[in-house]
């Protein structure tokens, strides 16, 4: 906990239901989206013969909080590789900035088939905790990954309601920070956003959550920060979701 005492944690049970984000929130998917672009810039480097090889800190330098595309970019500029930018429709085969954009996410599937991935034991706790309690949740993701990852992660049936980039994009919804994905998530549920909580940690989230007038919006430091997450809008901040477990389930 980094912003308020233990003591005046809410209990989230009140709550007629709550809302998760997925990459961060629920599971580690950072560590294997970074796991997916090494795999495939350590190819496709050996493949060109680029030096010096793909290193981790090139996920940090180049791609980390970049679009898709405006990454691979930036990364192969720094090896002074300059090859056309292509087509978002480009097949993952295809040697543009947007067909090895789009090859990373095929590589980033296989990843999860093979390695799979689990979910964070505090939200999984969590999670039982509102299951006993009977309070629904849903999931609210900007990803089109989230039902392959659900599925790796063995949760998807705890779900009956999944907000992803899928639905988004069929709807025409704005991606956070616009609150209209959150709201189809309480629309939904048939719940009220007042009176629902919404878990986040990217700042365009908590800023979706509280745009859309949730009744609490969680903050879930990650590495973004306590204080930022709560400039955004977030009410409280946890480091874990094990921290709001009532003393009774736990
Ligand atoms: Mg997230």
């Amino acid at each position: 906990m980094t912003s308020l005492p233990d003591a005046t944690l809410p209990d989230l049970t009140r709550y007629d239901a709550v809302l998760f984000d997925l990459d961060g929130v629920l599971t580690p998917t950072a560590d294997l989206h970074m796991h997916a672009w090494r795999t495939m810039f350590e190819q496709l480097f050996a493949q060109w013969e680029i030096e010096p090889p793909y290193a981790d800190q090139d996920y940090f330098d180049h791609l980390d909080g970049k679009k898709r595309y405006d990454g691979v970019a930036a990364l192969l500029r720094s090896r002074d590789v300059e090859i056309p930018w292509g087509d978002p429709a480009d097949d993952p085969s295809v040697d543009t900035v947007c067909g090895i954009g789009n090859r990373k996410n095929t590589v980033f599937s296989a990843v999860l088939e093979a390695e799979g991935i689990a979910a964070y034991p505090g939200s999984l706790a969590l999670l039982d905790a509102l299951d006993a309690a009977g309070v629904p949740v849903a999931v609210v993701s900007s990803s089109k990954n989230a039902g392959d990852v659900l599925d790796a992660a063995g949760i998807r049936g705890r779900f009956p309601v999944i907000v992803d980039g899928l639905l988004a994009e069929r709807d025409h919804l704005p991606s956070k920070p616009a609150p209209d994905v959150f709201l189809a998530g309480a629309r939904l549920l048939g719940v009220s956003p007042a009176r629902s909580a919404a878990v986040e940690d990217a700042l365009s989230g908590v800023a979706s959550a509280a745009a859309g007038g949730f009744g609490l919006v969680v903050g879930v430091d990650r590495g973004a920060g306590a204080a930022t997450l709560a400039a955004a809008g977030a009410h409280i901040v946890v480091d874990d979701l094990a921290e709001l477990v009532g003393p009774a389930s736990r």
